[in-house]
């Protein structure tokens, strides 16, 4: 048998790269994953050298392959999904990177970003175009930097010799020689319009960056091009491009309006498809483009967590109270949190708060607190965050939550989930599949090839793991509510 009834997922890590083959039925049959180097060349800048990158994952991809035990000629299609932001610049002619990337997480341009953000009406001119805020992990001001500070490629942009793109777009030249990207990964740099669905030209100005270097805008579900025949041994099309959270609110099946998955990792990511609507936020979330396919656009709400699985490696490594995240699940199921509340504000707070100047605290402590009552308040903390996401969006939407589908590493976690759903008041399913990201990615390069005809055939791929049903009183519910509140009170510096 020889049919093509594969599909090779690329997904694209921020610390990894990945590449899973899955089967017409969407099951992984071959999975390889490779680590790269993370480069700090001073304190808050991130890089990555693009040919790590590019190595990582074509090696992946090959390994992937060889691990299903599969010819490429059974391949259908690829789909690429991406960290998303990062910023690549390279030479057209020899495909050289003109620097390394500059990672969605560099705060090298924080500083152009707040003067940018004190004028209102500017900040306004950009959120309605865009959906974002003036903030450095955007691409715009990453490309800019790289104009300013790199000796000729200015000039050399402007004679149209150099080519931009996200990962996503970078991995595509390497994979086709085509230089596009797809509308979520355009729709997170800051120079592209999510009404009209184009690169915007005030803000090309606004940026200093010319046309000539920017790749064509193509709908994420639908062809980008064929891999050069020397990479596989045969060629195959690329139908699929989405950015990481975008293709996991994909794999997650989040097909209706009002849909919504969390990722629960090192931070948290949430996305609710808001349908045709792209929804503006009174409570500083973010408008995003979710996919398209044709003339078709579905928009998403997008609010994320700093600190969420991160605050159990603290408690690890820091505190050394627990020896690993799950032992923390272990130790809090036998007890509530004793009235402890834990705002892990290290960082500051995002949205609904933005308050980059608040810091973490636990309050409620008294004689009779206890090491798990701490590890219980930390866990419910990930809870309390997502739960605050979740309120401003059915604010800003008016749409309540049917449910709300998990993957991430914390997701493992019974305690997490089942207070999600106690709060929430609406279930939380996680899936057999917690790989949502990358199979977000096959669902889309498989629809886009034909491999499956429609969401609702793929819909029914994505299986259940364990749902949790909401179940607490009230009563509970409020007190824990007026709690964390009032912690988080505490920490806003704002006051
Ligand atoms: P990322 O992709 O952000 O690196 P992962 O999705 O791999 O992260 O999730 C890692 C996070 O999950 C860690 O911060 C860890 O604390 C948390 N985690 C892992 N297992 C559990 C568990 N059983 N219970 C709670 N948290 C967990």
């Amino acid at each position: 048998m020889n049919d093509k009834s594969f599909v090779l997922a690329l997904d694209q890590g921020t610390t990894s790269s990945r590449s899973i083959v899955f089967d017409r039925e969407g099951t992984m049959k071959g999975i390889a994953q490779m680590e790269f180097p993370q480069i700090y060349p001073q304190p808050g800048w991130v890089e990555h050298d693009p040919k790590e990158i590019w190595y990582s994952q074509f090696e992946t991809a090959k390994q992937a392959i060889r691990n299903a035990e599969i010819d490429p000629a059974r391949i259908a299609a690829i789909g690429i999904t991406n960290q998303r932001e990062t910023t690549v610049l390279w030479y057209k002619n020899t495909g050289e990177p003109v620097c390394n990337a500059i990672v969605w997480q560099c705060r090298r341009t924080a500083d152009f970003c707040s003067e940018l953000a004190k004028d209102p009406a500017l900040v306004s001119m950009i959120s309605e175009k865009t959906g974002l805020k003036p903030d450095a992990y955007f691409s715009a001001t990453k490309i800019r930097w790289i104009f300013d500070n790199v000796p000729g490629v200015r000039e050399r942009a402007e004679a149209g010799e150099i080519l931009f793109g996200t990962v996503d777009c970078y991995l595509l030249w390497q994979l086709t020689g085509v230089h596009a990207t797809d509308v979520t990964n355009a729709s997170r740099t800051l120079l592209f319009n999510i009404h009209t669905m184009q690169w915007d030209a005030e803000l090309l100005d606004l940026f200093g960056i010319p046309a000539s270097v920017l790749p064509e805008v193509r709908p994420s579900i639908g062809y980008f091009g064929t891999t050069k025949v020397e990479l596989f041994g045969c060629p195959i099309p690329v139908t699929g491009i989405a950015g990481d959270q975008h293709a996991a609110l994909f794999g997650q099946a989040c097909f209706a309006e009002g849909d919504a998955k969390n990722t629960y990792g090192t931070g948290c990511f949430l996305m609710m498809n808001t349908g045709s609507r792209p929804v503006p936020s009174k409570n500083g979330l973010v408008t995003t483009v979710a996919w398209s396919r044709g003339d078709q656009v579905t928009y998403a709400l997008e609010g994320s967590v700093f600190i969420g699985g991160a605050v159990l490696q603290w408690l690890r490594d820091e505190l050394k109270i627990i020896t690993s995240a799950p032992e923390a699940d272990i130790l809090a199921a036998g007890v509530d949190n004793g009235g402890v509340y834990f705002v892990p504000a290290f960082t500051g707070l995002g949205a609904p708060y933005w308050d980059m100047y608040a810091r973490g605290t636990i309050t409620g402590l008294t004689r009779g607190t206890t090491r798990e009552n701490i590890i219980r308040a930390a866990l419910e903390s990930i809870v309390f965050q997502t739960n605050d996401l979740l309120t401003a969006m059915r604010e800003d939407t008016g749409v309540p939550f049917s449910s709300l589908k998990v993957d991430g590493g914390a997701s493992r976690s019974d305690i997490i989930l089942q207070l999600q759903a106690d709060l929430l008041q609406a279930p939380v399913d996680r899936p057999v599949n917690t790989e949502t990201t990358a199979q977000g990615a096959a669902f889309m390069a498989g629809l886009g090839a034909g491999l499956w005809k429609d969401e609702g055939e793929i819909a029914a791929k994505r299986r259940s793991a364990k749902t949790f049903a909401p179940a607490m009183d009230d009563a509970s519910r409020e007190t824990l509510l007026a709690g964390w509140k009032q912690a988080v009170g505490r920490t806003l510096y704002k006051g």
